[in-house]
């Protein structure tokens, strides 16, 4: 049996025992005992594990990646092509959710309330250079690991020919790193049915029902970006099916779908990059990771939607201004969400406070937020990978006989 059904099984069969265990006496010793020690375990296990891996495999593939970077690759222009996409279809995305948010007819419910005080300011979420790589990395802040790693990239190739046992070495711990990511990845369809089936049974439908409207706003725009957006730009911007595209990204929308999180997807994410859309190492290395932790098309149509939703419902009246005010906030909140489960509904908060949205208003829509994270980290990841080949195809680093095949 392939991965793809092996993983699409584990999904089905996930759900199925989920909703058996939601529906069963939720304080039974039996559901309690299989919620907490197994699939939670299980779960649990699966993610730390893959957190485990992303430091270093950023590290090494990054800086791996810079060294083997031919010379007619510059990496600056890659770093400009790359962020100017990334930010294109995020705006894409903010514009959509607002756009098609204002379709909706949202009743006003909440006729008085206190207005909030700023939160934090945004400098604080953008700070991006380290100047501690070991506080850094304790922090798990991928940014700087990503500037750090790129930094010594950088270092490293200008020095290259004397350095060959560096060379060696990181290239020989790059290998095995990789080695490691396949290994885990192999455990997928069991962590895949364990996460679905904890999800399912401690959530049940009916938290769904009073946040329809919004739930089906940000799901329907999502399906626009996903099937609409992303083969625009790829036929805009490249000669690569559309079709076959969605077909080589089958197994890692699955997959992060299940995680929630676009920073655990890193490794199946660079993996489906370079071994079924044949993007090549130097391009893949460089655009995922950082895609991973900037580039949030579905977290930010989610941003759009939650906003115009609550807007409307603490009859806040959005106008030209505002609008503008949402796209510009929305893009840094989304540039700086983290890619780990719910980080974007936590990032609301800089976007509610700059519109006068009171935060209070954020804990309505979690009912409803565990479902669309699964969404909406799909759409995240899809991103990356869309961007990640128009990058590729336009520096000729794209393998078509792997794209096709
Ligand atoms: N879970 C999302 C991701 O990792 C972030 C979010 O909460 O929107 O991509």
């Amino acid at each position: 049996m392939s991965f793809t059904k092996k993983i699409v099984l584990a999904m089905i069969f996930g759900v199925i025992l989920g909703v058996i265990l939601n529906l069963s006496n939720q304080d039974g010793f039996i559901t309690n005992f299989i919620i907490a020690n197994v699939l939670s375990v299980v779960s649990d296990l699966f993610l730390s594990a893959l957190k485990l891996i992303i430091i270093p495999l950023i590290f090494f593939s990054i800086v791996c990646g810079i060294l083997s970077l031919s010379d007619d690759v510059s990496l600056s222009r890659l770093g400009i092509k790359t962020l100017s996409l990334y930010i294109l279809t995020t705006v894409i995305a903010i514009s959509l959710g607002l756009l098609f948010s204002s379709f909706v007819n949202y009743e006003p419910i909440f006729s008085s309330y206190e207005n909030i005080s700023p939160v934090d300011t945004i400098e604080s979420k953008v700070n991006v250079f380290p100047d501690n790589i070991f506080r850094s990395l304790t922090e798990g802040n991928i940014i700087h690991l990503l500037v750090f790693s790129v930094l010594i990239g950088i270092s490293a190739s200008r020095i290259k020919n004397k350095i060959h046992t560096f060379i060696k070495y990181f290239h020989d711990f790059n290998d095995v790193i990789n080695e490691l990511v396949k290994i885990i990845i192999s455990f997928t369809p069991i962590a895949v049915f364990c996460i679905l089936s904890k999800t399912f049974a401690t959530q049940g439908l009916e938290t769904l029902m009073p946040l329809m409207g919004y739930f089906l706003t940000v799901v329907i725009v999502l399906l626009i970006h996903f099937f609409v957006t992303f083969p625009l730009l790829l036929k805009f911007f490249t000669r690569l099916s559309p079709s076959v595209f969605f077909k080589n990204i089958r197994d890692v929308i699955v997959f992060s779908f299940s995680t929630s999180s676009s920073s655990a997807s890193i490794p199946f994410t660079l993996k489906t990059a370079e071994e079924k859309c044949g993007i090549d190492k130097s391009i893949g290395t460089f655009t995922i990771p950082l895609g991973a932790t900037i580039n949030m098309d579905g977290t930010a149509i989610m941003q759009g939607c939650a906003t115009f939703f609550l807007a409307s419902l603490y009859g806040i009246d959005l106008g030209f201004f505002e609008i503008i005010t949402i796209v510009a906030t929305a893009t840094i909140a989304s540039v700086g969400t983290a890619g780990i489960p719910s980080a974007g509904i936590i990032m609301l908060t800089i976007i509610f406070t700059q519109i006068g949205i009171p935060l209070e208003g954020i804990t309505l829509l979690l009912g409803v937020d565990r479902l669309l994270d699964m969404m909406r980290t799909s759409v995240n990841v899809s991103g990356d990978l869309c961007i990640s080949c128009i990058v590729a195809s336009s520096e000729n680093k794209i393998d078509s006989d792997v794209y096709k095949s």
